[in-house]
Order: structure tokens, then sequence, then C-alpha cells
């Protein structure tokens, strides 16, 4: 698997003319993709045909923003695994932050999904994070040990194919992205934690996500430890986005 990645997570914005708008936007600035950096885009469950087939050829991967922990059955509203690799995504986000305020989700549980998406044969990106009041109470290790333990003890340490995204929930969507040093810190500490688990795990992508665009992008994505991006807002914009990957492809040259 690749160590370096941009991936977009579209939440729930687009539309069949705006997603093609922004793919042949993403393809019009960049015609073909740096072999050493990853590009996914993650829309809405209902388009992901669609981006399949806009995307074919441009070695942009697409991938989901959920998965159902259960792979059928009575669960109105939910999507399994098999599902989402039958209209060929090939990466799942699990437990991004506003799937855990909004939708109540755990570290069990988050862990249960990403199994999901292993067993199923695709990549998780799986998201931690701390919260403002837990980063202001010096929380902030104990609550991605708490997240990454959990993860660990559902899907084990000897699969090298995860993708992890570090999210300051205070940084999603606000503007105001970590500063360097505090991002530096963070993604050693989990690299600290990865090698001390197994081998298999120890070089896992650490992605940073949180307020990430064209401007700021290169002074994250140099950090040590710092393997590309998980980005919203920015993700829906065609300059910006390719911006962010020209940076980490840069960071890698
Ligand atoms: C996100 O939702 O994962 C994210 C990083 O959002 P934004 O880039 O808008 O902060």
């Amino acid at each position: 698997m690749l160590k370096k990645w941009v991936i977009g997570n579209w939440k729930m914005h687009g539309s069949l003319a705006e997603n093609k708008a922004l793919i042949d936007g993403i393809r019009a600035e960049l015609p073909a993709l740096d072999a050493r950096a990853g590009m996914v885009v993650c829309p809405v469950f209902p388009y992901i045909p669609q981006l399949k087939q806009i995307t074919a050829g441009s070695g942009i991967g697409v991938g989901a923003q959920d998965i159902s922990e259960f792979t059928k059955g009575a669960y109105t509203g939910e999507v399994a695994g098999p599902m989402l690799k039958d209209v060929g995504v090939e990466y799942v986000i699990v437990g991004h932050s506003e799937r855990r305020t909004f939708h109540g989700e755990h570290n069990e549980q988050i862990a249960r999904k990403a199994k999901a998406v292993i067993d199923t044969g695709l990549i998780p990106v799986v998201c931690i994070g701390e919260s403002l009041e837990e980063r202001q109470a010096n929380q902030t290790e104990a609550v991605l040990t708490a997240q990454l333990d959990a993860l660990f003890a559902v899907v084990g340490t000897d699969n090298a194919n995860i993708i992890l995204a570090y999210e300051p929930r205070w940084a999603i969507g606000t503007g105001v992205a970590a500063t360097p040093d505090m991002i530096q810190a963070v993604h050693s500490f989990v690299r600290a934690y990865l090698t001390k688990r197994s081998a298999a795990v120890a070089g896992l992508p650490i992605l940073y996500g949180g307020s990430m665009k064209g401007s700021n992008a290169a002074s994250i994505v140099t950090l040590p430890n710092v393997d590309g991006g998980l980005i919203g807002s920015a993700a829906l914009n065609a300059a910006e986005f390719v911006a962010i990957y020209k940076a980490l492809v840069a960071s890698v040259a």
C-alpha cells in the first residue's frame, strides 16, 4: 500500500453536475497523479457509481464515508461492506468525528466498522482525535491511546493496510488548523505507539485532518510522520485540493 495520501471527504455535499465539475477540474489541473502519492475522493453513497465512472483511468480512488458493521440484514438505512465493494469502493472512512458527534459512534463500534472494512478486502481510513476540552485537560494522548487500543483490540496488529487520520475535533470545519508543533507532537506520539504495537502497523500512514488547505498544506505535510491529509472543505474546490496534493508530492520529492 502507498504511504502518502490526500483523501477528500465530501461529506453531505455534491450533485451529479457538481461532482462532474469537481472531478473535471481536478483532472484539468492535474493530468496525472504521482506514483508516490494516492488521491481518493469520498462522495455520499448514491454518487459512488457516478464517481467510479468519471474517475476511470485517472488513478483517483473512490471511497465511502461510512459502513455498517454488519454484512446484511434488517438494518434500515445502513450500507454493508460487500455492497460497497460491489460498486467499486476501495476505501472507507470510519470514526469521523461527525459520526461520533451526531450518531453516537464510540471507539468499540468504530473498531468493528474498521474490521468490517478489512473483512471486505477494502482499506479503512480510521479517524482519531481529541475534543477541545480533552486537549485543554491534557488528555490528548490518553484519548488517542484509548481510540487506538480499541481499534487494535478488534482488528489485530498484523494488518498493514490501514490508514490513520489524526483529526483534532476542534480543527474540523473551523478554519483553524492545529499548529505544526501540535501536529508534530501528536504524529510522533502515534508513530511511537504503532512502533510499540507491531512491525506490521509501525509504518501505517498517519494523515492529518482539520482545516487543511492549499495555503497551509506545505507547512503540515512536510512534518515528520505526517503522510498526507484527510480534507473536508478544501476537497470541494479543485484548485485547493490539487494544491494540497502537489504540496504532498513536493514533500516526498
Ligand atoms: C474532515 O471533515 O475530515 C475535515 C478535515 O474537514 P475540514 O478540512 O473542513 O476541516
